[in-house]
């Protein structure tokens, strides 16, 4: 039988024992599951290549990832000038869930500094139906976020995002209904 996992880190023969440390911080990670991008079809995720979840778009930025981190190595090298993150995961989509998480917020938020600061000419904004910044230090980073980095976050999440039959190419369209955020091409797209 295997004795450690493939990485060495974990011990498999290891035995519960209790310990007293002491320590200045504590992190408890629960873990969390990710978005199930199939409940909403409305943007079309797997139809366009550059409509992405946040994990992926993780690993796109990762300079360990399948591009080196550079985003210019990949076939959406076009959809570069603009970078568009939707709170999908909001409760008012209930598809997804019914309550806030209180993270994907201030997730998005750092996925568009990290992105700003990867590539500062792209137009990064953030799509929202509530915005919750109640965590220690959020407010803050979401006025660096607007302020420093320019990041623009607009309340109101795209009701889709279309194929534009005019141009018969991979283009497509972000409508806005209220807002008619209008006709927004070469946007990558990421779920949060
Ligand atoms: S308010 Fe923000 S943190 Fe809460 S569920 Fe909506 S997007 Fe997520």
């Amino acid at each position: 039988m295997r004795k450690n996992c493939p990485a060495g880190a974990i011990d498999f023969n290891q035995k519960h024992q209790e310990l007293v440390v002491e320590v200045t911080s504590i992190i408890i990670a629960t873990g969390f599951s990710p978005l199930d991008p199939s409940v909403l079809p409305q943007y079309e995720y797997g139809r366009f290549q550059d409509v992405i979840t946040s994990l992926q778009y993780e690993r796109l930025m990762n300079a360990a990832g399948p591009t080196d981190g550079e985003m210019l190595d990949l076939q959406i090298k076009h959809a570069q000038k603009e970078l568009h993150l939707f709170n999908a995961s909001d409760p008012e989509n209930r598809k997804v869930k019914d309550y806030c998480s209180q993270i994907c917020c201030m997730y998005a938020t750092k996925q568009a500094i990290v992105t700003k600061e990867h590539e500062p000419s792209i137009d990064v904004m953030a799509f929202y139906n509530d915005l919750n910044a109640s965590g220690k230090g959020h407010e803050d980073l979401l006025k660096r976020a607007i302020e420093e980095y320019g990041i623009k976050y607009i309340k109101e999440l795209p009701s889709e995002v279309l194929w534009n039959e005019k141009s018969r190419s991979k283009r497509r369209k972000i409508l806005n209904q209220e807002l008619r955020i209008g006709v927004n091409l070469y946007a990558i797209v990421v779920l949060i």
